[in-house]
């Protein structure tokens, strides 16, 4: 069967690799000349790499490191250390950090809050963990249910002091969603909490070893190509014609002299949920399940990236920084090998929230930076003879993974549509992962899960189900059953 799937970000990648994993066609079809969406990297004058975002992968990712070891390149994946990494604003340029001892879940977790003394009080932490034991005795069905609170709202009602927020939560929430507490789903950080309390490795962290274009999406490209699919690039879709039925006739793609029809047994987008709001024909538009999409819009954020002529820093991890301006960063000098430098430090740093910066300068939103990191690292960036900014790169996202605020859940669209022939891919999907790389790649496995089981047309291939050729984990089941 061949099937067309517009977008070449993580979701659509991941759904052709499984599409010819169960021996169909897929086409997938990208708007831009680079491979990845949200995750894209492209290089400098000067051969360095620079990036959409700055990219953590965790150990409570079990979809991405399965599909790193089917691709056989899970030796790109640096692990880190098992620990989180706090800057704390009130000691300049100190760290905090939360050692996760080789012990069982949750006990591993316990344990790290427990001994970290920087942060919070005992009574604090005692405060906290009796506000937690809801989500972790009542489980997910509870924490989907908590998603009419924000963050703010339901530490509150849980009755945690205000200092765990401003402690742990402003970070955390600005990390995952790029929004702060009082504005995201308390949804969204108890499930990331749930997992973490749940996987003896789930908080650890890995970093890709090179630029996710290079390291990550070309091999998935490679291995949809030498199969038998196709990956091209340069091919924005413009138009989803449709048949009388409603269901779809072709994609119809812009290219640079004119336009291209293609057709497919079945279609799939895997754009942005932005993106396809703006694509949908005008007869679907009155369809409830489509009308759900208005619920939904991408959020702006801020990827920085400052060269210095020394090293600020030798610590090989992510770090949160507690800054009102950013959320995490790395010295990817330290961090990631491709981009290793023992002389000089690269800083890639996330800006968030960003609404208020995404229409300033980049000569503004690195002065405002600068003045941030020199609170970070004071030895070297304030003094008489500070650290020199020898370059930069900022690379603004005005939309991107959808805004996680509270009531968002419900809508988050299914990959099955109402329309016989077309489906929807994408973190912003419904899939137990929220807007990350993880729900990325488990929605567009869903989606291909759910094209190889549906009944095809009478002159199309039969699809191959087996475990063998579709490996779907107990894990790749939707948030409502996990
Ligand atoms: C700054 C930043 C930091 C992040 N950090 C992390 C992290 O540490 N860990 C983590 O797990 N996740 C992180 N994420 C989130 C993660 O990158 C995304 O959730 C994931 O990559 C989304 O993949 P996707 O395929 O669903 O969507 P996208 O990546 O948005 O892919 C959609 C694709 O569709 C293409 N497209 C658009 N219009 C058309 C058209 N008309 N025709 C054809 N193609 C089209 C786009 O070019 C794009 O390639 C981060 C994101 C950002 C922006």
């Amino acid at each position: 069967m061949r099937v067309a799937i517009a977008g070449g970000g993580l979701a659509g990648l991941a759904c052709a690799k499984y599409l010819v994993d169960a021996g169909h066609t897929p086409i997938v079809l990208e708007s831009r000349d680079v491979l990845g969406g949200l995750v894209a990297a492209w290089k400098d004058e000067e051969g360095d790499w620079y990036e959409t975002g700055l990219h953590a992968f965790f150990g409570a990712y079990p979809n991405m490191l399965q599909l790193f070891k089917e691709l056989g390149i899970e030796d790109r994946l640096q692990w880190k250390q098992h620990t989180l990494i706090f800057n704390q604003p009130d000691k300049s340029g100190r760290l905090s950090r939360f050692d996760v001892p080789d012990i069982p879940a949750p006990f591993n977790v316990i344990m790290s809050i427990l001994r970290n003394n920087d942060l919070l009080t005992w009574k604090q932490k005692i405060r906290f963990a009796i506000g937690l034991l809801p989500a972790v005795v009542r489980g997910q069905k509870y924490v989907e249910d908590m998603d009419k609170y924000t963050m703010t709202e339901w530490l509150r009602r849980q009755g945690v002091d205000e200092g765990v927020n401003t402690d742990i939560f402003i970070a955390a929430s600005k990390a995952l969603t790029f929004i702060n507490p009082d504005e995201v789903s308390s949804t969204i950080l108890l499930t990331a909490l749930n997992r973490f309390l749940q996987e003896r490795y789930g908080s650890k962290i890995a970093f890709l070893d090179g630029s996710p274009t290079e390291r990550l999406c070309q091999p998935i490209a490679d291995y949809i190509t030498e199969r038998g699919g196709e990956v091209r690039l340069n091919a924005p879709i413009k138009e989803i014609v449709l048949n009388p039925d409603r269901s779809v006739q072709h994609f119809l793609i812009r290219g640079e002299q004119q336009t291209e029809a293609l057709t497919a047994d079945a279609y799939v987008s895997a754009m942005s949920v932005d993106i396809v709001k703006l694509l949908l024909p005008e007869v679907w538009k009155s369809i409830p399940f489509f009308q759900k999409l208005e619920g939904l819009e991408g959020v702006p954020v801020i990827n920085l990236h400052l060269w210095f002529d020394r090293k600020l820093t030798d610590v090989d991890h992510l770090l949160f920084s507690r800054s009102d301006l950013l959320s995490v960063y790395a010295d990817m000098s330290n961090t990631c090998r491709e981009y290793a430098n023992p002389e000089r430090s690269m800083l890639e740093l996330v800006l968030a929230p960003a609404k208020d910066w995404i229409g300033r300068s980049d000569a503004d939103i690195i002065a405002a930076t600068m003045k941030e990191l020199e609170w970070l690292f004071p030895q070297h960036l304030s003094g008489d003879n500070p650290a020199k900014l020898l370059k930069y790169k900022v690379v603004k996202t005005p939309r991107s993974v959808y805004t996680a605020t509270p009531g968002r859940q419900n809508y988050r669209p299914d990959q099955v549509t109402p329309i016989a022939n077309f489906y929807l891919s994408g973190s912003y999907t419904m899939q137990r992962y929220l807007g990350s790389m993880e729900g990325a790649v488990l929605s567009g496995k869903l989606t291909a899960q759910a094209i190889a089981s549906a009944n095809l047309p009478a002159d199309a291939a039969a699809p191959d189900l087996t475990p063998r050729s579709l490996p779907l984990s107990p894990s790749t089941t939707n948030a409502a059953t996990a």
